[in-house]
């Protein structure tokens, strides 16, 4: 099932783009819980993260260490929280949250 990430993914829908390769992409969420929020996604669609085959699942972790260290070049933090929830979008993908400190977040 096609979702909103799918459509960033094409291009119908607009979202800033802070990284991409040929499998993965690497958007500002829309609702961050802290400034620099990034969700990273396979720009094939899946629903399920354990569902991607091993060698996509390893780049897609290796993808997103890369832009994990990317954030915290840019914006000051104590490090950078992951997350894999899927609650809301029913595509795979990894949260990047840079954290200063926990009330910092928006929860
Ligand atoms: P989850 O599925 O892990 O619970 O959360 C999905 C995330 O996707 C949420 O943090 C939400 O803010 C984000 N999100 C939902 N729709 C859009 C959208 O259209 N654009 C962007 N950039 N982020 C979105």
């Amino acid at each position: 099932m096609s979702t909103i990430f799918s459509k960033i993914v094409s291009g119908d829908i607009p979202a800033y783009k802070v990284a991409e390769s040929n499998d993965f992409l690497a958007f500002l969420d829309i609702n961050p819980l802290a400034k620099g929020h990034v969700l990273v996604i396979p720009k094939r669609e899946t629903d399920y993260i354990f569902d991607i085959d091993d060698d996509h699942y390893m780049a897609l972790w290796v993808f997103a260490k890369i832009v994990a260290q990317g954030i915290k070049a840019v914006i000051p933090c104590a490090r950078v929280g992951v997350s894999v929830i899927g609650l809301e979008v029913a595509h795979a993908h990894i949260h990047l949250v840079p954290i200063k400190a926990i009330s910092d977040l928006n929860f």
